[in-house]
Order: structure tokens, then sequence, then C-alpha cells
């Protein structure tokens, strides 16, 4: 592990309970965002049902980042959306790193990230078991790749909830997509990442990678339940090799680690991101 590496976060976005936002609008006139977690919760114990219905039945305060529960850094707690507009408050001091390509240890995509965050994604191979190996399916994208995208799953959610508010539709997007102003993979920062055996073959993550909400039913998020206990390890493995590294997961998709990015320095703390629009930057690649 380099030595410039800090000590594992202790904090972290958790439970994928998305309506709780201030934003969205209380059940008593319930709104497409509940109608959406309580169709994803109907797979879930009831304790959890019943907070996401607390915290629908009250809006209340906004949402903390919560201390991390679990060994796994995934506790108990409620989730920050990317759109969340304490994530787009966060300043960013770019710390002016190059994109490197990631070796072929991680697959065949070759995806650029920044290089400090790819030191960070070799350490944690190193952590892995031997015959396990991280594979990298993505990581820089363009800002035309990730409106593009935007636009797509948009489509999709407008489709399948006509006349939805423009606030509910901002949300409910964020859950899939960042807003481009604070998406991690167009800083470099993040990784869309699974777990491949000996052979290459994908280990069973519980649902395929860039899985919609809707498409998996809730599936998706890190915390589901619902999914097979091979699928529930193989996501703890991730947590336990990306976490001590400083990585931190987007907990509505469980492929999704950061690691400089705004989201990232909310969950961890940090005075500001490490790591900003590639975008914004000339010459950038
Ligand atoms: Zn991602």
């Amino acid at each position: 592990m380099p030595t410039h590496m800090s000590p594992a976060p202790t904090a972290s976005p958790t439970l994928p309970a998305v309506a709780a936002d201030t934003d969205v609008p209380t059940a008593r006139t319930p709104s497409i965002t509940s109608t959406i977690v309580l169709a994803t919760s109907r797979t879930v114990p009831s304790r959890r049902a019943e907070e996401r219905g607390l915290l629908l039945e009250d809006s209340g305060p906004a949402p903390q980042v919560e201390a991390a529960g679990g060994s796994d850094g995934h506790g108990g707690g409620v989730t920050i959306l990317l759109s969340d507009p304490r994530v787009s408050a966060v300043p960013v001091h770019d710390a002016g790193e190059r994109l490197v390509a990631l070796d072929a240890s991680f697959g065949p995509a070759h995806a650029l990230v920044r290089a400090e965050l790819a030191d960070r994604l070799a350490a944690a191979q190193d952590l892995l078991p031997r015959g396990i190996r991280l594979r990298v399916v993505e990581g820089h994208r363009t800002m035309a790749d990730q409106r593009a995208i935007i636009a797509r799953y948009s489509a999709e959610v407008c489709a399948a909830h006509p006349g939805i508010s423009a606030t509910d539709l901002h949300h409910l997007v964020s859950r899939y997509v960042a807003p481009a102003d604070v998406a991690p993979h167009v800083a470099g920062a993040a990784v869309d990442l699974t777990l491949v055996d000996v052979v290459g073959e994908e280990l069973d993550l519980g649902s395929p990678v860039d899985a919609t909400p809707e498409s998996s039913a809730g599936a998706c998020f890190f915390d589901a339940d619902g999914i097979s206990p091979d699928a529930r390890a193989h996501r703890r493995l991730l947590a336990a090799v990306l976490t001590p590294v400083g990585l931190v997961n987007y907990p509505t998709e469980w492929w999704h680690w950061s690691f400089g990015d705004r989201y990232w320095a909310l969950a961890v703390g940090a005075p500001a991101a490490l790591y900003g629009s590639l975008a914004d930057r000339a010459g950038a690649a």
C-alpha cells in the first residue's frame, strides 16, 4: 500500500432509503419517489420497510452522512444521493493528477482513472483472496457521455411515470446516474467494477453491473435484501477490499466506488474534493 494513503474512512453513506431527502413530498399525497421506494421495499424485512415508511411520512430534517455501523462500512442509515445540494456544495481543490489506464489485471477495458485511484485499486486487488480479481468495466467518462446517459435514463423514468415533477425526476435519476456537475466518472474519480474468478468469469453479485433500480427491482442497491447468500458475500468482499484503501460506495449501485470526488469528500468528511470535472480543464483527456 503506498505510504501516502490515508487511514480508512470511518464514514460512508449508507442505506438506500432514496425517499429521504428534503425535497420529497410527504406521504399524505404519495409521490412518484415514495411509490418507487415502497415498491422496492416489498422484499425487505419489515423493520427496514417501517424505517422507510417513517421517512416517507415525515420528511423531517435532512439526512446526515452517518458513521458506518459495520466492518464493511455499510451500517444502517439513510442515503445521500448525488443530487443532494450538499454534494455540489463541496469545494474542489483539484490535485491536477493525470489520468492513467488500468492494466490488464483489471480486465480488458483499461479504464482511465486518476493516478492515485489507480494506486488504491492496485492495493485493493492485492487484498483479494487468490483466484478472485477486481474487473473494472468503466472509469473516466466524457461529459458528453455523462449527459447522454442522463438523457436516456431520464426518458425511461418519464415514460414510466407520466407527469413526474422536475424535482422528483432529478431525484430519481440521480440514483442511477450522477448530475453532470458532480459526476464522479467525469472527474476520473470513480470506477464501476465487479469480481471475476481465475478464468475471468464474473461472480454472482446479485444484479448485472449498471442494472437500473427498476430493471433489478432494487437489487442494484448495495444493501438490497433478497439477493443470494453468495451475492451478499461477494458484495461484502468488495467492501472489505475497497473500503480499507479509502474508496466510497454509492449505495444505490453496488458496483460504483469512488475516491477524491465531491461525494467521497462529503462521505469521509474531507474539507474539499481532490478531483473536479476534467471537462472543465483545458487539454484534459
Ligand atoms: Zn459508476
